[in-house]
């Protein structure tokens, strides 16, 4: 038996850090831009913000944090909490990324689970921390970022402040090279199962995904991009744009909290931002602000969207109205978060205009790294023919294999059940048809409850809408839907909308009964949040007249 031949390369483990490190020697000046809390911007390069990152590591050192221990966050996109992003990985410990929008209980459950030692957060949260503290007994401080305040703090909280913090560092510390399976990044599923769970990241992982959200078939960011993450930091590391923009040197620009859709297209005119990513809600906001403002995106040229399904509708003003490519993204925290994207191949980009779209409107391919399949209840893989759908399975070296703290992988033969419903066509297109739990079961048939939606958002009376199961007494389930109108669709009534419905979906598809709210409930991350609608209709009265 000869030996293995081993490859004579440097082996040199993939660190978080060296993204950082990589865009302060290579993008020095590149800009990172923040709308402060405060309501001001800041601005400073990646040069700075490496060396408050350095700064950040030595005083969580001097704090006693060891390698692999948790920091939590809760802060909105701006500055210091890159440098969080960083200034803890970088030296082996794990950032842990928390939801402000949960509920207190579940924050509390989710910093007990994680272990968390100290927690940053922004001054916006100083009464959620108020309530936190007492009950997360082990977090050792809450660190405030912003300067020491000139009235001392209540000492029911064990506070310390940020600014004071790193000005008593000098930043001369050297980043180690760390294995790259160690952990990094610690993100919860914001629980609309059951408890939160947590996806623990590897080093090797985060790097591994901004390569493969960088490359132009994916976001396609590059070192010509002004680039405004709307996505929060706390939810599922802002899709990688984090990582993504540095390992580029492309400039970034941290909206802080104010998501409105004033607020946004302000900054992003003023950035000259070029790319951007968000879920459809924030969109719909932004939309209607420039829609109602008669205004133009003067620099950006493409967006992601993805989260939750873009509306076609949404997709086609952006296109159509302001000349906005959208690229339409599947992806979830388990899965760092990428897995597919829309874009085209030479071949199709050549199709007549509204057979690319039919295909843009699709979650697209997958990114180089990920694979997928669709299986049938037992497991059996299902063809790729863009019909049959089944439950969608995933792996690639940033999917997770166990939930943080279980002793069991999560995978099954191999591969991860992300507990969602899809069809995959034979160009490889994915095409998400619902979550599992949200699929419509009508007489032991399935209805997709994201096709009923997309029309409806394709009506100009109709500002949002969501398809849920109800009861029936004969079908098993039948489709409700809840719509929100658009201010100037008071005239809209349920027969209209219904009579919409004629021609554009299979007629047992349509909706039996459509219900008008003022407001529909959303998750902690701006998704329809269809456990609380199902529950607010569980007793829905079907309107009389039997379903032929
Ligand atoms: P949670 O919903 O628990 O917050 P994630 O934020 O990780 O968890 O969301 C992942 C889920 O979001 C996916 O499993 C899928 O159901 C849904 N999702 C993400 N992107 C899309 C998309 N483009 N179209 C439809 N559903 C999507």
């Amino acid at each position: 038996m000869t030996e293995p031949l081993l490859g004579q390369m440097m082996d040199i483990p993939l660190n978080v850090s060296m993204l950082l490190r990589h865009a302060a020697r290579y993008a020095g000046d590149t800009e990172i831009v923040s709308r402060r809390i405060e309501g001001d911007i800041h601005r400073y390069t990646y040069r700075d913000c490496e060396k408050r990152a350095r700064q950040l590591a030595q005083a969580l050192i001097r704090l006693g944090v060891q390698p692999g221990e948790r920091i939590g966050t809760l802060a909105w996109n701006g500055y210091r909490h890159l440098e969080a992003y960083y200034g803890t990985t970088g030296f082996g410990a794990v950032c842990h990324t928390i939801n402000p929008r949960l509920f207190p209980e579940q924050i509390a459950y989710i910093v007990a689970h994680a272990d968390d030692r100290y927690i940053l957060f922004d001054t916006t949260f100083a009464p959620l921390v108020a309530e936190l503290a007492p009950r997360c007994p082990n977090v050792k401080g809450w660190i405030a970022l912003a300067d020491a305040p000139k009235e001392s703090p209540p000492d029911s909280v064990p506070l310390l402040y940020y600014e004071p913090l790193l000005a008593a560092e000098d930043g001369e510390f050297e980043w180690p090279e760390l294995d790259e399976r160690l952990a990094s990044y610690l993100c919860y599923t914001s629980g609309t199962t059951g408890h939160p769970k947590g996806a623990l990241y590897s080093h090797r992982s985060v790097v591994l995904h901004a390569y493969g959200a960088s490359l132009t078939g994916a976001m396609g960011i590059s070192a010509r991009d002004s680039v405004l993450p709307v996505v929060p930091m706390f939810h599922v590391n802002a899709w990688g744009i984090p990582h993504a923009a540095p390992l580029n040197g492309a400039k970034l620009v941290l909206p802080g909290k104010d998501l409105d859709g004033k607020s946004l297209y302000e900054l992003m005119e003023a950035e000259r931002v070029t790319f951007s990513a968000g879920v459809p809600t924030v969109w719909m906001g932004l939309l209607a602000h420039v829609r109602e403002g008669g205004k133009r995106f003067s620099s950006l040229e493409r967006t992601v969207i993805g989260g939750s399904s873009c509306p076609p509708a949404m997709l086609r003003s952006f296109e159509d109205d302001y000349g906005v490519r959208v690229i339409h993204a599947w992806g979830m925290t388990e899965l760092s978060p990428l897995g597919t994207l829309a874009r085209l191949n030479w071949e199709q980009s050549q199709r007549p205009r509204e057979e690319q779209r039919r295909l843009l409107e699709k979650q697209g391919t997958v990114i180089f790294g990920v694979d997928m399949k669709i299986v049938d209840a037992n497991g059996a893989e299902l063809p790729r023919d863009g019909v049959a759908f089944g439950d969608l399975y995933v792996r690639g070296p940033w999917v997770i294999d166990r939930y943080f703290a279980t002793e069991t992988s999560a995978l099954v033969d191999g591969w991860f059940p992300t507990g969602d419903v899809a069809t995959i066509d034979s160009e490889g297109f994915l095409h998400i048809t619902d979550r599992s739990k949200d699929v419509v079961k009508s007489g032991g048939e399935w209805i997709s409850s994201s096709e009923v939606e997309n029309i409806a958002v394709a009506h100009p009376d109709v500002a949002e809408a969501a398809c849920i199961a109800c009861p029936h007494p004969k079908w098993g389930e039948r489709p409700l839907l809840v719509v929100v109108k658009r201010p100037t669709g008071d005239g809209l009534t349920r027969e209209a909308l219904r009579a919409f419905y004629e021609g554009k979906l299979a007629k047992w598809w349509i909706p039996d009964d459509i219900v008008f709210v003022p407001e529909l409930p959303h998750t902690a991350t701006g998704k329809l949040s269809k456990m609380k609608l199902r529950d607010m209709f569980r007793d829905h009265v079907w309107p009389t007249k039997e379903r032929t």
